[in-house]
C-alpha cells in the first residue's frame, strides 16, 4: 500500500535491538500493511549481548539484525540512537538528538518503553523518549523546525507483562507470522537467552502474545498503555483504535 501524505507516522523506540520486536512488532507490521509509515530506533547498540564475541563485534552484529527485523516488519527507517548497551542516557544533548529525528520525521505518534521497567536501558529510553515528546513542539530547541504539535505517547508492554495495567488489546493474528519472523532476525539473541536464561526467546514472546490475546478473545494480541499527561493522554490510543480497529 503506498504511503498517504497525510496518515501520521510512528516512530517506535527501544533500548535494545531486539525490545521492540518483543514488545510491538506485530502492531507496527499491521500498521505498515496499513499504509502508515514506521519507523524505528534503538537507543543503545546491544554491545553487551554475547558471551562470545566483544563489545564491538556483537554491537555490529546486533544492529544488522535489527534493521533486517526493520526490513521484515516494512518499515520505512531504522535508526540506531548513538549509545552503548548499558549506557542509555537521557541528556540535554541526547533529547535534541532524538527531537531533530523525530522531526525530520514528521513523527506525531511516539511507541516507547513504560517507566519502571526491569533494565536501567529501558527506564532511562523511557525517560529520553517522555522528554523529547515534551520538546518536540518546542520552539528554540534543536535544529530542526519544530513539529506542529507535541507527538501523542503511548507505552508497549514488557516482555513479561508485568505490573502493565493495557489501555488497548492490539489483535495481532494478522502479523504474528512476520513478528516471529523479525524476532528470529536476531539470532545472536535467541543464543544469548538459552546461555543466559536456559529460555527459548521465540516461545517466551509466543507466550506472551497468546496471554494478551487470550485477555481479548483472539489467538495473539499486542497491548499498549496511553502515556496519561498533557495535552492528549489517550492520544496514541485513540490513533490506533483509528489505525487498525476501523
Ligand atoms: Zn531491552
Amino acid at each position: 500500500m503506498s504511503q498517504s501524505q497525510d496518515k501520521e507516522a510512528i516512530l517506535a523506540i527501544g533500548a535494545h535491538p531486539d525490545d521492540l520486536e518483543c514488545t510491538c512488532a506485530g502492531t507496527l507490521a499491521a500498521l505498515a500493511r496499513r499504509g502508515y509509515e514506521v519507523h524505528m530506533a534503538v537507543v543503545t547498540n546491544g554491545s553487551c549481548g554475547s558471551y562470545t564475541q566483544d563489545g564491538p563485534t556483537i554491537a555490529r552484529i546486533r544492529l544488522a539484525e535489527a534493521r533486517r527485523a526493520a526490513e521484515i516488519c516494512g518499515a520505512k527507517s531504522f535508526h540506531h540512537l548513538g549509545m552503548p548497551d548499558q549506557g542509555a542516557e537521557d541528556t540535554i544533548e541526547r533529547r535534541r538528538e532524538l527531537v531533530d529525528l523525530m522531526r525530520r520525521l514528521k513523527a506525531t505518534i511516539l511507541l516507547g518503553h513504560a517507566p519502571g521497567d526491569y533494565h536501567v536501558d529501558h527506564r532511562l529510553a523511557h525517560a529520553l523518549t517522555f522528554a523529547a515528546r515534551c520538546a518536540g513542539a518546542a520552539p528554540n530547541f534543536g535544529t530542526e523546525p519544530p513539529l506542529p504539535r507535541m507527538p501523542h505517547l503511548a507505552y508497549f508492554d514488557n516482555e513479561q507483562g508485568l505490573d502493565f495495567e493495557p489501555h488497548i488489546w492490539v489483535d495481532i493474528t494478522e502479523t504474528m507470522e512476520i513478528k516471529q519472523q523479525m524476532l528470529a532476525a536476531h539470532a545472536s539473541q535467541t543464543t544469548l537467552m538459552h546461555d543466559m536464561y536456559g529460555e527459548d526467546l521465540l516461545e517466551m514472546i509466543d507466550r506472551l502474545a497468546h496471554f494478551r490475546g487470550g485477555q481479548r478473545g483472539c489467538r495473539y494480541a499486542e497491548v499498549f498503555r496511553g502515556c496519561g499527561t498533557y495535552p492528549e493522554p489517550d492520544g496514541a490510543i485513540r490513533f490506533l483504535i483509528r489505525a487498525l480497529e476501523g
